[in-house]
């Protein structure tokens, strides 16, 4: 998700810029100051409380603001991100966002400020009132709503920089300019998100050498949980003695020793584009894990896909496989083979199940050539990466 708050006085063209923005970056717009004159248009409870404050040039109460934006923001959960105009106006405003962006396991990337001398908004705002039909475009009200601007709503700025993602724009400048400013800002956001895939498909559908191949092509990071436990067996390591034994034992590892991992992979792939993760999250347990961790590094799944494949082709291209140099020590057997199928089919379908939920989970056929299956997962990540950007 890319979320942005555009900030400045009233008439800094916040509206203007924001109309290029949504359309560039596919973001969902949320201006309390349309939301409110819905509002007050529809008559609804909220409108006409709001109506006369609105008039005089004063701030909305927080509570009503706090009603009108998080039925908006809830209902557009799914959205590619959101673009605040006209939010927050004050400092509990700014408390409000942090909390709502939470709910839907997100934050705020940047607050862009369009800097505008009191003067320059009087005189756009005095032309705009010639054909908005707004009667809070009028001298005397513009001047009630700088000072609340400058009252109330400049401290908010305190907040984000506070936080490090303020930024500042002279709003002077033309149209273009400004825009300009604005996307070399967005874009520089966008190149510090890191854009992660998680990779389903049962045993046999082609999710580790496809896996592997995406990585290389959209330089991403591969995950593969299989083989860091092998790589730190191999390695002597204690943690991978400890592996070893419950693998010789019989026994699962434990997820504590499969986040410790993860999460060392993670903090060692610094500058990486992002994450591709096979053959975890494998239970539900783990996907929380994995929401967390991502979490913990301001990150989020950005994109899951599903490589389908029947089961009797499955069961075909396992028993295939287990023919030849390639064998793995768990397929070397028809009765392994069904168990890792049967395993597949009640812990992680699960898993994909609350995906599918939450985000899209994008089935993928993985039937045909190598090449074929890798085109069709390829195209799926790209749009991923344009709707990211
Ligand atoms: P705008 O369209 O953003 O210029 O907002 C018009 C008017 O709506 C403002 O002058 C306020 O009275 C009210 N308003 C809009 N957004 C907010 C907000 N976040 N907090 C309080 N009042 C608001």
């Amino acid at each position: 998700m890319l979320n942005i708050a555009l900030f400045g006085p009233p008439g800094a063209g916040k509206g203007t810029q924001s109309e290029f923005l949504i359309k560039t970056y596919n973001l969902f717009y949320i201006s309390t100051g349309d939301l409110l004159r819905k509002e007050t248009a529809n008559k609804s409870k909220l409108g006409l409380e709001a109506q006369g404050i609105i008039a005089s040039g004063g701030l909305v109460s927080d509570e009503i603001i706090v009603q009108i934006i998080e039925k908006t923001i809830t209902d557009h959960s799914d959205a590619n991100g959101f673009l605040f105009d006209g939010f927050p106006r004050t400092y509990i405003q700014a408390y409000i966002l942090e909390g709502l962006m939470l709910k839907l396991h997100t934050s705020l990337d940047c607050l862009i400020s369009l800097a505008v001398p009191e003067d320059e908004s009087v005189s756009r705002l005095l032309k705009r009132g010639q054909s908005s039909g707004r009667s809070d475009d009028n001298e005397t009200v513009i001047r009630n709503r700088l000072k609340e601007y400058n009252e109330k709503t400049l401290p908010v700025l305190q907040f984000y920089k506070d936080k490090g993602i303020f930024h500042e724009i002279d709003g002077t400048k033309s149209i273009e300019e400004v825009n300009l400013d604005v996307t070399k800002i967005i874009k520089n956001e966008l190149s510090k998100k890191l854009f992660n895939i998680v990779i389903f498909g049962y045993p046999g559908s082609g999710r580790g050498s496809q896996g592997k191949a995406i990585a290389k092509k959209f330089d991403l990071e591969y995950v593969a949980t299989g083989q860091m436990l092998e790589r730190e067996i191999a390695s002597g390591s204690p943690t991978g003695k400890k592996i070893l034994a419950l693998y010789e034992s019989g026994q699962l590892v434990p997820d504590e020793i499969v986040v410790q991992l993860i999460e060392r992979k993670i903090e060692n792939s610094k500058d990486v584009k992002g994450f591709i993760f096979k053959g975890f999250p494998r239970t539900l347990v783990q996907s929380y894990i994995l929401d967390g961790l991502l979490r913990k590094h301001g990150s989020q799944i950005s994109k899951i896909i599903e490589i389908e494949v029947p089961t009797l082709e499955l069961i075909n291209r396992l028993d295939e496989r287990s023919k030849t140099t390639n064998c793995m020590p768990y397929d070397n057997s028809t009765a392994k083979i069904v168990k890792r199928l049967q395993e597949h089919e009640t812990k992680t379908v699960p898993v994909i199940e609350k995906y599918n939920q939450l985000h899209e989970v994008v089935k993928v056929s993985g039937l045909g050539l190598f090449d074929e299956v890798f085109e069709r997962i390829s195209i799926e990540v790209e749009k991923a990466i344009k709707s990211m950007r």
